[in-house]
């Protein structure tokens, strides 16, 4: 069936609308003014039946092709525990006004069929049906309460829309997590034989020319590199499956960011690290996790402000007991738009793309590590001017 017109059966102010509906058909069909009185009749005589048992049922109005002609045809849905019988004086009198009337369903769930055959003289054809469906989809209201409810299917279609687009979502994001998950220890294991050969031949007493021993000690940094990377992804999806273990320690924060500095130092001979610490507490920490914390966030502070630029390090310890340790660089800084989404998986600044390499992950494992540490992890920073990431720790006791 071409569908014309649908109109949910609520309550009595559908019947209404039923009727209204039902004779306009009708009447755009070019019926005659006593067919269409008794089409719509027996439509919404069957509507008044179907509202008294129940208010989820489903008027649908449209043109049906049987093998030879054209019928018009109105088609209620409805679920119901009692089936309707002859007995319904609105049942019984619809099946006398329409030629052909059929009720089909079981187990609460029924369709009733009516239709009418429509006078070949009409001449109608798809066109015809096609220009009949548009004219009812673009038909005011009939009245407010019409509107309100066009309005209410509206809105219902619209949630509807978004939440199977959030479903849709949250499954690519599982499945790129599965993903991301096997990838990363399909990559671990030839990695690791890779890089214990690597160091294998490194150490071999066996001459080695000095371009070999170059060679090797390229496929070593670039080795590591690559088992960081491996890492940071099954970082990800450990995060994400809630699986991030921690080995907590109480140490001096003090001495423990000192020698963060010191190897950060170490690997960023173009920048000069300085620190200004506060007061000493002891924190409750997995010194590996901790230790990557610093390293992301030091890194990136280098990674993304010029060479022989200063980077700064400072801590406080606030009257409730909280640390805050930040990480100010002179570097490109970023938009108010960009720090919204710093910490989201995978992002990274468009800008950024195109000059620095990188996955987006650093910063997501991060504001993980600190916030499962207790913690709070935000940005401060204007594009140009430089970026300060600040984050806290809890202290378990002041020193
Ligand atoms: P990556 O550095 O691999 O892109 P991160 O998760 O560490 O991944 O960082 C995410 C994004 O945040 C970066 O792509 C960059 O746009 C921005 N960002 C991070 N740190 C800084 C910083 N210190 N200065 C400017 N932008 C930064």
């Amino acid at each position: 069936m071409t569908e014309v017109v649908s109109i949910s059966l609520e309550n009595e102010m559908d019947l209404v609308l039923a009727h209204k509906r039902s004779m306009k058909v009708a009447e755009k069909l070019g019926l005659t003014v006593a067919t269409q009185t008794t089409f719509a009749t027996a439509v919404s005589e069957v509507a008044r039946a179907v509202i008294e048992y129940t208010d989820n049922g489903t008027l649908a109005i449209g043109i049906e092709q049987n093998k030879t002609r054209y019928v018009l045809k109105a088609n209620v849905t409805f679920n119901s525990e009692i089936k309707l019988t002859s007995g319904d004086e609105g049942f019984y009198y619809a099946q006398k006004l329409v030629p052909e009337f059929e009720l089909t369903g079981q187990n609460g769930a029924y369709i009733i069929d009516m239709k009418l055959g429509l006078p070949r003289s009409l001449k109608l054809d798809a066109v015809k049906i096609s220009i009949l469906k548009k004219f009812f989809q673009e038909e005011q209201p009939l009245n407010p309460y019409e509107e309100i409810k066009r309005r209410n299917s509206h809105l219902h279609k619209l949630t509807a829309e978004q939440e199977e687009e959030l479903r849709r979502t949250k499954l690519i994001d599982e499945k790129k997590t599965e993903f991301i998950s096997i990838a990363s220890h399909e990559l671990k294991t030839p990695l690791t034989v890779l890089k214990a050969f690597t160091q294998m031949a490194k150490t071999t007493k066996e001459p080695v020319s000095d371009r070999l021993k170059g060679i090797l000690n390229k496929i070593d940094l670039q080795s590591t590199k690559l088992n960081s990377l491996v890492q940071q992804l099954l970082d990800i999806s450990r995060a994400e499956n809630g699986n991030l273990q921690y080995n907590l320690k109480q140490v001096k924060l003090n001495s423990f960011i000192i020698e963060q500095l010191a190897v950060m130092q170490s690997i960023m001979p173009n920048h000069t690290i300085n620190s200004t610490l506060g007061d000493d507490a002891d924190v409750m920490i997995d010194i590996l996790r901790m230790e990557q914390v610093f390293s992301n966030l030091l890194g990136n502070a280098a990674k993304y402000s010029n060479i022989n630029t200063d980077i700064e390090v400072g801590s406080v310890l606030d009257s409730e007991g909280y640390i805050t340790i930040s990480i100010k660089d002179q570097g490109i800084g970023m938009s108010a738009d960009t720090m919204t989404s710093i910490f989201d998986k995978f992002y990274r600044a468009e800008d950024v793309s195109k000059t620095h390499a990188g996955l987006g992950m650093g910063l997501y494992i991060t504001s993980k590590i600190v916030t499962d540490h207790g913690g709070k992890i935000w940005v401060e920073s204007e594009e140009h001017k430089g970026s300060t990431f600040h984050f806290n720790l809890p202290s378990c006791c002041i020193v």
